[in-house]
């Protein structure tokens, strides 16, 4: 604390993200990074950009990368945003589009940032109970709202909304902007991206940390009708504008253009999920139907805190969300299969010694 600092500052209470360890051979499934690397499209690309150039400014509008999105999704280029990494994107979206004199509604379990945003931005917010079996009902988002905003597949719970609910959503909320954070959809999901042109309140956004491996290289965008996307924009550029870099945006190109990589990492990812998920259940652990590259399971044998610690012993990393009705669940990352064998080991270890 300090006396320079602005109120708004000491309001303050950021968003905790999952730890970075500065340890070697950690096996970290904390994060939901993706276990395999950038495509090697990605990292030519890459190389190919450093040099002379990065003395010039980046496009302001990465023209290139919004056509490499709006191609892979057939849509326009006018109803793309970019930004650096989704978090920016949302942060955009919460003052371009969910700043209202009504509460902004969203999960009472869900991405732990959004009350951040609602706190930077001075949004009022109302959190929506998810069910007995933690999945969103969409009826009881028929409040009178400002907005709505939900992770598809949620998070930390790895349960997908099915897109004939989505719809139902946007149909019963028409005069609010709904935002579906499709942040891990390509891992099961079926994305809200072909419902745009039918539904001028739907922003779908997107990130290319999880499907495509690129969490360091910080690329996130938005899909929706043009008047929306003019909204971020507008956003953005009070504010930054030159959000991604050289490096970003050649890199997120060529991300897009080596879908062969993308289909057979994603696949590789579902794959180890469902394996994994079969053997925490012959473990005795209750796991939540999981769309996502991360499962949240809990024992009913063991406390989560005391078994996320026991994991950490071990060298190995889980998150651990110490929240009412989640206290006893891990979010568990998919790994490799033989990340995926270590962790299963340690457990196996923890809960019969
Ligand atoms: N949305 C959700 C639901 C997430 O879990 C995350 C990752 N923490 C993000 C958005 C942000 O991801 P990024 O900023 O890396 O695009």
């Amino acid at each position: 604390m300090s006396p320079y600092w602005s109120a708004a500052v000491h309001g303050l209470t950021p968003y905790t993200p999952g730890e970075q360890p500065k340890l070697a051979n950690l096996v970290k499934l904390n994060t939901n990074e993706n276990p395999y690397g950038p495509s090697p499209r990605v990292l030519e690309a890459l190389q190919g950009e450093i040099g002379e150039t990065l003395r010039l400014y980046p496009d302001p509008d990465a023209l290139r990368l919004k056509q490499a999105i709006a191609g892979f999704h057939r849509i326009d280029v006018k109803q793309v945003f970019v930004g650096n990494g989704s978090d920016e994107v949302l942060a955009h979206v919460f003052l371009a589009l969910l700043k209202h004199p009504r509460p902004v509604l969203f999960p009472d379990i869900s991405y732990s940032f959004y009350p951040v945003y609602c706190a930077l931005y001075g949004i009022d917010y109302l959190t929506v109970p998810l069910t007995e079996a933690f999945e969103i009902e969409v009826d009881d988002y028929r409040t009178d709202n400002g907005g709505i905003v939900l992770p598809n597949p949620n998070a930390p719970t790895g349960c997908l909304l099915p897109l004939p609910e989505i719809e139902r959503l946007l149909a019963a909320n028409s005069a609010s902007v709904v935002v579906i954070d499709e942040a891990y959809v390509d891992f099961g999901g079926e994305s809200a991206i072909g419902l745009i042109d039918r539904h001028p309140n739907l922003l779908v956004v997107q990130t290319l940390s999880k499907s495509r491996s690129l969490a360091g290289l910080r690329v996130g965008f938005a899909v929706g009708q043009a008047a929306l996307i003019e909204a971020l924009d507008r956003v953005k550029n009070s504010f930054n504008s030159y959000p991604l870099d050289h490096l970003a945006i050649a890199g997120a190109v060529a991300a897009f253009e080596d879908r062969d990589y993308f289909e057979r990492t994603r696949q590789a990812v579902i794959d180890s999920r469902e394996s994994l998920v079969r053997s925490l259940d012959r473990l005795g652990f209750q796991v939540l139907p999981s769309k996502a590259n991360f499962v949240f399971a809990r024992h009913p044998a063991m406390d989560g805190e005391e078994l996320a610690l026991a994991l950490r012993g071990r060298g190995i990393l889980v998150r651990h969300f110490k929240l009412p009705r989640i206290e006893q669940f891990l979010r568990i990352t998919v790994g490799t299969d033989l990340q995926c064998g270590l962790l299963l080991a340690a457990l196996g270890e923890i809960l019969h010694p």
